[in-house]
């Protein structure tokens, strides 16, 4: 955990990706005792957001050699590896049971992972249309633009405005109920801006099952509405704890990790 004393009325803690690094700011003014008073309060909130960058940072360290098992759609396939061509060039095969990755000679790891996350693409832009129009038509409401990137901190956004979608690659890998999850989430968005209590009715008359999905994501799928899910954490502090010991908190933090 990093202290920052900052010209500021309010404390700011961010969770930064990727190994959930925690930064706070403070106000210059404000003791010490108050500031880990704050920080405590918000411990819940810290930890909650360091388990879902956890969660999201889950990609699995391979080596792509033949034989490896890789996920698609959180089903195993293997990874099929035939020498040949220039650069690395991947594609699903066999009712996506293989994936078949070609690679010429020198070619880097990175250039591998690059490929496979390009058949990923690929395939995950295949299926979403027929998706998005089966959704489209359940919530009654119309995307405009669907997008997949890599996103370390959210799994999905959506900008109402331009009604688009943006939706993270890493889904190619999650179970196909995590993605419907998150393309629901987003396109409920379009009718409901919040997570509120409107929010929910919309995805529990919709998608009962959502909450089962939510959870195998392992995140709440992000915050929609340009706040990311490091954002700040405003606080204001009031009545502190005089039992409460800064050292002991961040020894705490330590120990966590951060
Ligand atoms: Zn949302």
């Amino acid at each position: 955990m990093e202290v920052t004393r900052r010209q500021t009325k309010s404390i700011r803690i961010v969770v930064e990706p990727p190994e959930g690094r925690v930064r706070v700011s403070a106000p210059r003014q404000l003791g010490d005792l108050a500031l880990g008073v704050a920080i405590q309060r918000r411990l819940g909130w810290i930890r909650k957001h360091r388990t879902r960058m956890a969660a999201m940072d889950r990609s699995p360290c391979l080596g792509y050699v033949d034989g490896e098992r890789l996920r698609w759609l959180g089903l195993e396939v293997e990874l099929r590896v035939v020498p040949g061509g220039r650069g690395a060039k991947a594609r699903l095969l066999e009712d996506d049971r293989i994936i078949e990755l070609r690679v010429g000679k020198g070619c880097s790891l990175e250039g591998k992972a690059a490929a496979i996350g390009k058949c990923y693409r690929t395939a995950l832009k295949g299926l979403l249309p027929e998706l998005a129009e089966k959704w489209e038509a359940v919530l009654g409401v119309k995307v405009w633009e669907l997008r997949i990137k890599t996103m370390r901190t959210r799994w999905g956004s959506c900008n109402t405005k331009v009604r688009r979608i943006w939706l993270n690659l890493e889904l190619a890998r999650r179970p196909f109920a995590c993605l419907e999850y998150v393309l629901v989430h987003e396109m409920a968005h379009l009718i409901e801006r919040g997570h509120g209590p409107a929010f929910k009715a919309i995805l529990d008359r919709c998608l009962p099952e959502w909450r089962t999905a939510k959870k195998l994501l392992g995140a709440e799928g992000h915050r929609a509405q340009g706040s990311p899910l490091h954002g700040a954490a405003g606080d204001k502090v009031q009545s502190p704890l005089n039992s409460w010991n800064p050292v002991h908190l961040r020894k705490r933090g330590r120990s966590q990790g951060s």
